[in-house]
């Protein structure tokens, strides 16, 4: 069985336990190349109007895998973690809905439910569903799922440890040539969705502009579970959406336990949790005196409006260190 897994959402978070996942079963995995003009297209074409990018996105790289392979993988991501009152954004939990609505001729959907709250045996009953579909035993399955989620959890402690954040960044981007910053090289707290921070296209190669200058760039993946965690403690109430919620403490976390320079949230235009993370994270960010800018991107957003932006924030903090 080849299953087509598309590049681009959860698999910026989530890929070694999909790819554990799936070689625990026996499956060969194709994974769609990284975003082009050409998917990008697609995705528009495909998608309705209003919707944020990174969903556009992920029809268009739909579109690139439909062909060839004899599943698409589209989970139903609604919760991992266990928290009671969290689930991933709505366009997560509809989208395979979505793309099948937009897309003709697609192979077979593995719309795989994933919702850690529910009781074990109705887990099981989806874990069954996706056993019959690829041919193999629940019982099977269900050991593929909980060896990767076992296997998830080893790679966040490795990206998360502060020994070697430029490697962690490397294994993020998919990179082998990140330099090593300076000593003295200015701190920036890069955070977002991971699907924003590590597709190139996305973001108009910020995060390539940054390491170009030298910047020592830090992301919320490389901040620990349980220290993200500990953040909630801080503000009144955690928000609905997980991603959002990573965001937002792993924010808190660099404003207050690292000596950072400043902090940049990339946002996607049209996206609605990030209505309330982006003022969240400014209102924060100002409060303790840290220059804060926001990058939102969409299928208009050219590359050299960012990295002026970019250049001219990275000209303030440098000539604000040399004044303190
Ligand atoms: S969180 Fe925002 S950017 Fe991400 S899928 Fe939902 S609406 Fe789109």
């Amino acid at each position: 069985m080849k299953i087509g897994i598309p590049r681009t959402l959860t698999y910026y978070a989530y890929f070694p336990m999909w790819q554990k996942f799936f070689q625990e079963l026996g499956c060969e995995i194709l994974v769609s190349e990284r975003t082009t003009k050409a998917i990008l297209d697609q995705g528009v074409y495909y998608t309705v109007n209003d919707a944020c990018i990174p969903i556009k996105i992920f029809h268009g790289h739909v579109c690139s895998l439909k062909d060839k392979v004899d599943f698409i993988f589209i989970p139903r991501l609604i919760n991992l973690t266990g928290a009671k009152t969290e689930t991933y954004c709505p366009k997560f939990l509809g989208l395979a809905d979505m793309v099948h609505a937009s897309i003709e001729g697609l192979p077979a959907i593995l719309d795989f439910h994933i919702d850690m709250r529910e009781k074990f045996k109705d887990r099981y009953k989806e874990f069954a569903r996706i056993g019959h579909m690829l041919e193999t035993s629940p019982m099977k399955v269900t050991k593929a799922f909980h060896k990767a989620r076992k296997h998830m959890a080893e790679y966040r402690k490795l990206i998360s440890g502060k020994a070697d954040r430029t490697r962690a960044l490397s294994l993020m981007c998919e990179k082998n040539d990140i330099p090593v910053p300076s000593p003295d090289a200015l701190s920036l707290a890069v955070v977002g969705y991971p699907y924003l921070i590590y597709d190139n296209l996305l973001n108009a190669n910020l995060i390539d502009k940054l390491i170009k200058m030298d910047i020592q760039i830090l992301t919320p993946e490389m901040v620990p579970v349980r220290e993200q965690k500990k953040q909630s403690r801080y503000l009144p109430k955690d928000l609905f959406w997980t991603f959002s919620n990573q965001v937002v403490r792993s924010a808190l976390y660099y404003m207050d336990n690292q000596n950072i320079d400043g902090i940049i949230h990339i946002t996607a235009f049209g996206c609605g949790p990030d209505a309330m993370v982006d003022k969240l994270v400014e209102l924060e960010a100002k409060q303790r005196n840290i220059p804060f800018i926001c990058v939102s991107v969409d299928e208009h957003t050219g590359e050299g409006g960012i990295h002026t932006r970019l250049e001219a924030f990275v000209d303030m903090l440098e000539y604000r260190r040399d004044m303190i």
